[in-house]
């Protein structure tokens, strides 16, 4: 296994920190109890054990920042005491919290550049056609660069997968990003095999939806498509493509404490991921971090007990698999409706809900009509989720 190798951390400039600037954005007050001084050997560590992101050798943290719910000036005082306990990945998109998640980072950067070289920096992408998109994040964010672009790639088509490689030919061309990388939270299989047979030595890093990964290693939840996941996943794994974990459910055990968030977060690195992104939005959660021990990947017996039962208290999740999608006679885009539905119910994030609903083409009265009450894709959901009753709730958050 290659995680919790803290020795192959290189990067310069990591511990070079400072509150100048920071406090020009009334950040001071944190800075001074954390920051750290020293530039001994020792200190250039990694503060928090890591693990090696694929081919990039980066020294990723093994819990990841989520910025999504950050905004506002608190949101850039989450992110830099995120940043001052160590963490060293961040993602956001333009699109979370109608842009105020990526003006929160922009906030830190701008008023202290160190913060964005103590990052690797992954930023969404939505549309491989537009060099606008990354262009205006680069400007939100205050600088001219992230580390990598990851490109939607929900579904395995030849035509979006040629697209997304020669918008990031040409970023990297440019020098607007370091890496290649795509993001998957549809067709994962589908879209996982296409990249192992078209691209397989293309991209550094995937962002994947982890909610098979849990259901993978769990007795009443594991079949062959969970199967395929762990096989395709331990493949791009096996190529050097860094795994990103996201909506393994990190986001909810975070708010648990240190002990379930500990025994989660080791399932879902046992499952393949590189590092397990999670969405913070207090300062406990990322004072937290500093209690987890995450050194030995191991799962005790208590931890492994503790993370079945966590996976069982969410049994009605989505995993995400894309099946219900593949079978819906009226092309409903049902797997994108209950990830909707877990922001606005088991999440409780209604506003960015509403914005993912927004860029679906449906609307919320016809949505009622659209589904003709078959109950295809119920037959065909893991975990009993889909079907025209949830379809239905979810165009009555909306209508
Ligand atoms: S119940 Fe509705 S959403 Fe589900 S397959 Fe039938 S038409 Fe599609
Ligand atoms: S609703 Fe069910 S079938 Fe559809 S993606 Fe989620 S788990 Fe898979």
């Amino acid at each position: 296994m290659s995680v919790f190798d803290n020795d192959r951390f290189t990067r310069r400039n990591f511990l070079e920190a400072t509150s100048r600037g920071a406090a020009a954005v009334g950040l001071g007050g944190l800075a001074s109890s954390t920051m750290p001084t020293a530039k001994s050997d020792e200190s250039q560590k990694p503060k928090l054990p890591a693990g090696v992101l694929g081919r990039t050798k980066y020294p990723v943290t093994l819990i990841s920042f989520g910025a999504i719910l950050i905004g506002e000036k608190l949101g850039t005082r989450i992110l830099k005491a995120a940043i001052d306990q160590g963490v060293n990945l961040v993602h956001t998109s333009k699109s979370y919290r109608g842009g105020r998640s990526i003006e929160a980072c922009g906030r830190l950067f701008k008023a202290d550049k160190k913060y964005r070289d103590k990052v690797f920096f992954c930023l969404k992408s939505f549309t491989p056609e537009k060099e606008s998109e990354t262009d205006d994040g680069l400007k939100m964010l205050g600088t001219d660069h992230v580390d990598v672009v990851l490109t939607e790639f929900h579904k395995p088509s030849l035509k979006r997968l040629e697209a997304i490689q020669a918008q990031q030919d040409k970023l990297k061309k440019k020098g607007k990003v370091r890496y290649t990388g795509f993001v998957c939270h549809v067709d994962m299989n589908g879209a996982m095999e296409m990249v192992l047979e078209k691209a397989p030595d293309y991209f550094d890093i995937t962002l994947m939806a982890m909610g098979m990964a849990a259901a993978g290693k769990s007795k009443d939840k594991s079949d062959a498509d969970t199967q395929r996941f762990l096989k395709n996943l331990k493949a791009l794994r096996e190529k050097g493509i860094g795994i990103l974990s996201m909506k393994s459910g990190a986001k909810k055990v975070v708010t648990k404490g240190a002990k379930l968030f500990q025994a989660h977060a080791k399932a879902i690195l046992e499952a393949g991921a590189d590092s397990v992104l999670t969405s913070m939005n207090t300062l406990q959660q990322v004072q937290m971090l500093k209690n987890l021990d995450l050194k030995n990947p191991h799962l005790t017996p208590r931890e492994r007990k503790a993370a079945v039962d966590l996976d069982r208290s969410r049994s009605d999740a989505c995993l995400m698999c894309g099946r219900c999608n593949k079978v819906c006679p009226r092309g409903l885009p049902v797997s994108d409706l209950m990830r909707i539905r877990m922001y606005h119910d088991e999440y409780g994030w209604p506003d960015h809900a509403r914005d993912e609903f927004s860029m679906l083409d449906v609307d919320a009265p016809g949505l009622s009509t659209a589904c003709g009450n078959c109950s295809v894709c119920t037959d065909v959901c893991p975990v009993g989720l889909a079907g025209a009753g949830t379809v239905q709730q979810v165009a009555s958050f909306f209508v």
